[in-house]
């Protein structure tokens, strides 16, 4: 195990400087006076560029090969024989993008993003279309480059849920698309509720302690982990020990720092549920963004906004905000945290009519990267998608085409990884549910351990030894289906909705 060895030197020191970069992109979120916004920049990029030499190094090349052929012969499913596995498919991937095509995309992006925002600010769709032009055809050639199968979409997906096709998805998608705007439509024939309660007024430092009781309770290790400010929520992990969260707090809207901080929670308690023998090795990290948002999705969503859940923390709640809620009823609170209404904007879109604007995202995307869709003509494309799925078509581009960051970025085949999660969380949650014997009754009893520890058995302690499609075989016996999720939305918004 000799060659084993030193790779496992040689990727630990990797592993050290990525968790550097990382900490210094949490600071810039957090910290950072706005003046170091260029210093920064120079720092990430001379640790990227060292972190992008380390791994497509040749001397790294040959150590591989021999480290495979050292563990040849071991449990294909050992941390030794995966931890070379994953190198190797990521390496392969890492080498393949030739460096002038990195530089592009890393330089366009970086122009498209601010483009980006003040074509958004302006509502000027025109302005940020060469931008958009650009990074689309560098992202197609980066798929050709990655190399697929059956289209290039599969290549790009690949990069945030290794081993999905766009074909699984499609299928999923369509299947989830046929219930769900029905079930759209049949609630928005229902009265809406009123949720004035949660626009009360609500003192900051009191909502963000409540978070932060809640997720205690849920068992977000704080010796091992810290919560700040910052405008974007994020999760981020420099080791297992080390896991930062963060929320934003609205004083007059209650939603966003709680379930901001659940939501958070979820994915930090993946990391912080990783096996500490994964740490410095590439593994130590959650599989794929799809298995991610399936933890963070399953405590803000499936426990933090069910009814049990309520009956459990909402004379806190109470207490704690007296002159609000005092006179709001445990139902009536639930309901309005779960009103469903289609929106324009995916980011405050309810738990239903979310994964209506993902799936808009990702025909589109599908229609980009395959050629039927010309750049010019999204923001037709757009607004009649709109129309057919949520009944509403944007006013403006601002509203419509303009409103996610993400192509900017050249994050083509991420939007879908969203509603992944919410499908894989109902999955898992099923298969816990009836593991653990009922844990709606734990919920209400405020026991969140025996559902935190299924996850980490199952989920969390295997980091990115197994692909999602993987872990839902060993878990469920199958792949992955959108019958559990839909199950779940019938029966919570059938009952709250009187359907
Ligand atoms: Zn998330």
């Amino acid at each position: 195990m000799e060659s084993f060895n030193e790779l496992r030197e040689r990727v630990a020191r990797l592993s050290d400087v990525r968790a550097a970069a990382a900490v210094l992109s949490w600071d810039q979120e957090t910290y950072m006076p706005s003046g170091a916004g260029e210093a920064r920049a120079h720092q990430l990029a001379t640790l990227q560029q060292l972190a992008h030499e380390m791994f497509t190094d040749d001397e790294l090349a040959g150590l591989l090969d021999r480290a495979a052929a050292e563990v040849a012969g071991h449990d294909a499913d050992s941390d030794e024989a995966r931890i070379v596995k994953v190198l190797v498919r990521d390496r392969d991937k890492a080498v393949k993008l030739p460096s002038r095509l990195v530089a592009d995309l890393a330089r366009e992006t970086a122009l498209a993003q601010q483009a980006w925002a003040q074509a958004r600010q302006a509502n000027d769709f025109p302005a940020f279309l060469p931008h958009l032009e650009t990074v689309m055809a560098l992202t197609i050639e980066k798929a050709e480059a990655l190399g697929y199968e059956d289209t290039p979409y599969d290549a790009l997906l690949d990069e945030y849920e290794p081993d999905m096709r766009a074909s699984e998805v499609r299928t999923v998608f369509a299947e989830l698309r046929d219930e769900l705007v029905p079930l759209v439509e049949a609630i928005a024939d229902c009265p809406k509720p009123d949720d004035a309660c949660l626009r009360a007024g609500f003192d900051e430092n009191a909502q963000w302690r409540f978070g932060e009781a809640v997720i205690a309770d849920f068992g977000f290790d704080f010796d091992r982990g810290r919560q700040d400010r910052s405008a974007h929520p994020f999760s981020t992990n420099f080791s297992t020990t080390d896991v930062r969260i963060t929320t934003r707090v609205d004083h007059d809207f209650l939603p966003p720092a709680l379930f901001g901080t659940l939501h958070e929670a979820g994915h930090a308690m993946y990391e912080q549920g990783v096996d500490p023998a994964l740490d410095r090795t590439g593994l130590a990290s959650g599989t794929s963004l799809g298995v991610h948002e399936s933890q963070s999705r399953l405590w803000e969503n499936m426990v933090g906004r069910s009814h049990a859940f309520w009956r459990h923390y909402y004379s806190k709640l109470q207490t704690d905000f007296s002159t609000q809620l005092a006179g709001v009823s445990l139902d009536d609170f639930h309901r309005a945290i779960n009103r469903v209404e289609p929106s324009l904007i995916r980011v405050e879109a309810d738990e239903v009519t979310y994964n209506l604007h993902v799936m808009i995202r990702f025909e589109l995307e599908l229609d980009l990267v395959e050629g039927r869709l010309a750049p010019a003509d999204l923001p037709d494309a757009w607004n009649s998608k709109y129309e057919q799925a949520l009944g509403l078509r944007p006013d403006s581009d601002a509203n419509g085409v303009l409103q996610d960051i993400h192509w900017s970025f050249g994050l083509i085949g991420y939007f879908p990884t969203y509603s992944l999660g919410n499908l894989i969380s109902a999955q898992l949650y099923d298969r816990a549910d009836s593991d653990l014997g009922g844990i709606e009754a734990q919920v209400e009893r405020g026991e969140f351990g025996p559902l935190r520890d299924w996850l980490r058995e199952h989920v969390h302690r295997h980091g990115s030894k197994f692909s999602a499609t993987e872990l839902l075989q060993r878990i469920t016996g199958g792949g992955l289906e959108a019958g559990p999720w839909l199950n779940y939305a019938r029966t919570k918004f059938g009952q709250l909705y009187g359907l």
